[in-house]
């Protein structure tokens, strides 16, 4: 219930979701091999973010289902989930991933040569304001997982890259549930809660947009323009 204590036992403090629930549905799904599973190792043992796990599952089926040619990303971190789309994909896609923190690119330029992605994944360096501002192609899956601050500010943007029946996923949009209870809100995240709210009604009210908010993982919203 919205009013549980969310430094309880009762709810995790990093997902939307009740723990039990979340658990449940986590061990629904297979674990990775290989590769991803390797990047996951990493991700744990150096704290880095990747998609947690029903979101990355989420991820395969948009592509599984969607087919895109392009995908944008925002946020590559160590390539994780650019790695797992273009998987999905069976190499169909091409992505393009934009990152402004040098160890991380260092870092996903590796793993994307070292795993073998180099034709099929390329990183932009910079902040997404800067280099969205100057891309010109269009896309079909649009995967916002950067700046959680300036969602509101991305997305004038992913519209105008956005190809006729694409899709934006956005993820993180509960933000440990702060976005929907003032008072989970706390004080210094107070700026990228309201921001949060904002793209969410953006894309809520907008009436030729539609969009599902989703309360898996951290919270994913999943825009696409009216297609009827
Ligand atoms: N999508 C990745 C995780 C990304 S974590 C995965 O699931 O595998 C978010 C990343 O966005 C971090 O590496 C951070 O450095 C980067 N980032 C945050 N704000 C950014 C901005 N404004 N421009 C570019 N990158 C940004
Ligand atoms: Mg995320």
């Amino acid at each position: 219930d919205a009013s549980c204590d969310w430094s309880s036992d009762v709810c995790s403090s990093d997902l939307v979701t009740f723990d039990y629930m979340e658990k449940y549905l986590r061990g629904l799904i297979p674990d990775h091999q290989g590769m991803l599973k390797e990047l996951e190792e990493y991700s744990i043992d150096n704290k880095v973010p990747i998609v947690q796990k029903e979101t990355g599952r989420f991820l395969e089926l948009m592509v599984d289902l969607t087919k895109p040619k392009r995908i944008l990303e925002l946020g590559t971190a160590i390539g994780y989930s650019s790695i797992l789309m273009s998987v999905a994909s069976k190499r169909n896609s091409k992505i393009t991933t934009i990152e402004r923190d040098k160890e991380m690119v260092e870092k996903a330029t590796v793993n994307i040569h070292k795993y073998g992605f180099e034709d099929d994944i390329e990183i932009l360096e910079g902040d997404c304001l800067e280099i969205i501002e100057s891309i010109e192609d269009k896309f079909d899956i649009i995967f916002m997982d950067a700046g959680k601050g300036h969602y509101n500010h991305f997305l004038p943007h992913c519209l105008r890259l956005l190809n006729k029946d694409g899709i934006i996923i956005a993820d993180n949009v509960l933000f440990r549930g702060m976005v929907p209870s003032d008072e989970l809100v706390k004080r210094r995240k107070i700026t990228i809660v309201k921001r949060m709210r904002t793209y969410l009604e953006l894309v809520s009210k907008d009436e030729e947009l539609i969009t599902s908010v989703i309360p898996m993982g951290d919270g994913i919203a999943v825009t696409k323009r009216r297609g009827i």
